[in-house]
């Protein structure tokens, strides 16, 4: 019988010839393949739908990676379905099921009822499990019919890790069957064991405090994992919801798969949190990892991507041992649901499943109706065809969101005290997206799914403590979006168009002119070019010239502070948080906590008078109806451009 591989085996899978995987092909009396599937950072992508987009999409889903596993299932003789965590919050569903219906004591939560329908063997807990309180939690999770397990959170903790309380058991032995090459049974016992990022404590300060520890994820291992081969355990599989990071062990750090599977006993280390895809070219460089072979210090190990993008698939062929079972030889794959074509366009690889779809459909139609509905109310329009002249309100919610948050990721820190200000930049302001490329939300109701055109980008939030000095220069980066306008000249043209908007950070939280006769101090590459150049004036901080020694915190998202921009100051050496939270969620929590927003921008930052001066400033043709209400800015219509867009000419 021919073997087919990868995505032929699957393709024929579906077409109804299931080609065996070659250990279950090869396998004798005595040998017997079994695959272990993982699913990681579902986060209640059920459907594959996006619902701040309100459209279907074929990148995601829940019921996409489950009809995976029928075909997976049918090429190998024994299998294992198991989810790495992060599951119930991460979409507008998860927020609905929170934020409108609440999880009381025998609620059934939908990613519960799907992975119910699915048939998982065991999940562990992600960091976001903990996102909306432990009350919520525990009754989600307890109406799973599979164990849940995470040997890291304990509701009290002793002397050492076997002896804690833990709020979900640490782990599970899973009494199994195994048929081997000849058709004979087996028993097996396999040892499942879970860990989260131990940062949950700051994450999620306001619901964990007082009410759960943390211990190290390579602590606990080394603790629980000779207890679990007292039990029996036979293999043991660690779900780590942690990230492929360091190969050194560091006390509490956040992405342990490395040292976690250096440790002895742990044969399988299924790994996410990054939302990353190994084997695979991501982790290439990565100390300790093999992406050929698929392994981890040695050991099988997979990263499912995220939101369903992928089936985690670790195959072992075992043979008899004595009385026990052995890993003769292993294979990882990631298995794709979709592929993007050379024309970036995307072509699904497998159809939903129908009964994983129906398990959710009344929650899905709620979402729908939730992300449609009112949150919010503005009164001005949120719109940012004029956010590169002036302080715009769509800019200035992200910064208040964004700051409200890091002030409550502050408290209790040794940062506890600093000033905060936030950085934000104009995603959608025109530019190369052409001329009905803007945010435009009109004044009134606010949906959730409105907070998309807010926020583009599935960034998540960080912050960075730096000088007074380098909130000054990261200013002048942003102030590069203008070309340099002669004082008097009439109609010179304002943007630099090969500048991109989402480098136009405003900074809130301090005051500023941009000084547009100065050529810009930076290049687009965020060199110094002009040493001697200074757009940036008047920058006060509380009213007082900015102290250049004084710390600040700057609010930001994950490419800003990874460095992208090359801004000065924006850099991973001065990242003091890296929330595990996009800047879109912490939006969509602050817009229900105040219950109403009613964005005005601060006018916290000008240009720099220049009487007798004009210059021209495209935007898009919708912005005509606004003209009027931009404060501060002298603004007159100057025809339109062959591109389309609407021409404006400002009077500094
Ligand atoms: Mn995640
Ligand atoms: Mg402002």
């Amino acid at each position: 019988m021919p073997i087919l591989l990868d995505r032929r085996g699957f393709l024929a899978a579906s077409a109804g010839f299931i080609a065996l995987h070659p250990f279950s092909a090869q396998a004798r009396a005595g040998q017997a393949h079994l695959r272990i599937m993982e699913t990681t950072d579902i986060h209640v992508h059920v459907f594959p739908y996006d619902y701040y987009g309100d459209r279907p999409v074929d990148t995601v889903g829940l019921a996409r990676t489950a009809s995976l596993i029928e075909g997976v299932r049918g090429e190998s003789t024994n299998s294992l379905l198991l989810d790495n965590g992060d599951f119930i919050q991460g979409n507008p569903m998860g927020d609905y099921m929170a934020y409108e219906r609440g999880m009381s004591e025998g609620d059934l939560h939908p990613m519960i009822a799907a992975m119910n329908a699915i048939g998982f063997d065991a999940s562990t807990l992600g960091n976001h499990e903990f996102n909306y309180g432990l009350p919520f939690l525990m009754n989600s999770v307890a109406a799973a019919s599979f164990p849940v397990v995470c040997a890291n959170v304990a509701t009290e903790m002793a002397g050492s890790a076997p002896a804690d309380t833990t709020l979900v058991p640490p782990y599970v032995i899973l009494d199994r069957t195994l048929t081997d090459g000849a058709g004979e049974t087996h028993p097996i016992r396999i040892g499942i064991i879970g860990f989260v990022p131990p940062q949950i404590m700051t994450w999620d300060r306001r619901h964990l405090e007082g009410n759960v520890q943390v211990r190290d994820i390579v602590a606990a291992a080394q603790a629980y994992v000779p207890q679990m081969r007292e039990d029996g355990a036979e293999i043991i599989v660690a779900l780590s919801h942690s990230g492929i990071g360091a190969a050194d062990h560091s006390d509490m750090m956040e992405n342990a798969s490395v040292p976690l599977a250096a440790i002895d006993g742990i044969d399988v280390v299924l790994t996410g949190h990054h939302h990353r895809v190994f084997p695979g070219p991501d982790y290439a460089e990565t100390p300790g990892v093999d992406v050929e072979a698929g392994t981890i210090m040695g050991k099988p190990g997979v990263m499912a991507g995220f939101w369903g993008s992928h089936m985690g698939l670790v195959d072992l062929m075992l043979e008899r041992d004595g009385n026990t079972w052995r890993i003769s030889s292993h294979m990882s794959e990631a298995r794709p649901i979709y592929r993007r074509e050379e024309d970036r366009s995307i072509t699904a690889l497998v159809e939903s499943d129908p009964e994983v779809l129906s398990s959710v459909e009344a929650e899905h139609e709620a979402t729908l109706a939730y992300v449609r509905a009112e949150v919010g109310q503005t009164d001005a329009p949120l719109h940012s065809y004029f956010a590169l002249v002036a302080d715009d309100p769509s800019v200035q919610i992200v910064s208040n969101a964004q700051t409200w948050y890091i002030e409550q990721m502050m408290a209790g820190t040794q940062f506890e005290g600093l000033p905060i200000l936030s950085a934000a930049a104009p995603f959608k302001a025109g530019g190369r997206g052409g001329p009905e490329y803007y945010t435009d939300v009109a004044a009134g109701p606010v949906a959730i799914k409105n907070v998309a055109d807010l926020y583009l980008y599935p960034n998540t939030v960080r912050a960075v403590r730096i000088t007074g000095a380098e909130v000054r220069e990261w200013l002048e980066r942003s102030a590069g979006m203008f070309n340099r306008i002669t004082p008097g000249a009439t109609d010179e043209v304002l943007l630099n168009p090969d500048f991109p908007s989402y480098n136009f950070d405003v900074i809130d939280g301090v005051q500023y002119q941009i000084d547009l006769s100065q050529p810009s101090r930076y290049n687009n590459d965020g060199e110094v070019v002009n040493a001697d150049a200074h757009r940036i004036i008047n920058l006060t901080f509380q009213g007082e010239p900015i102290d250049p020694q004084q710390e600040f915190i700057v609010a930001t998202n994950n490419y800003r502070a990874g460095g992208g921009g090359h801004f000065p100051g924006a850099n991973p050496s001065t990242v003091i948080f890296e929330g595990p939270d996009t800047n879109r969620d912490v939006i969509v929590r602050y817009i229900v906590d105040q219950g109403t927003i009613s964005p005005s921008a601060d006018a916290n930052w000008t240009f720099a008078p220049m009487p007798g001066t004009t210059l021209l400033f495209d935007t898009g043709p919708a912005a005509e109806p606004y003209i009027g209400a931009v404060d501060g800015v002298n603004i007159e219509p100057a025809g339109e451009t062959p591109e389309g867009f609407a021409r404006y000419r400002i009077a500094l």
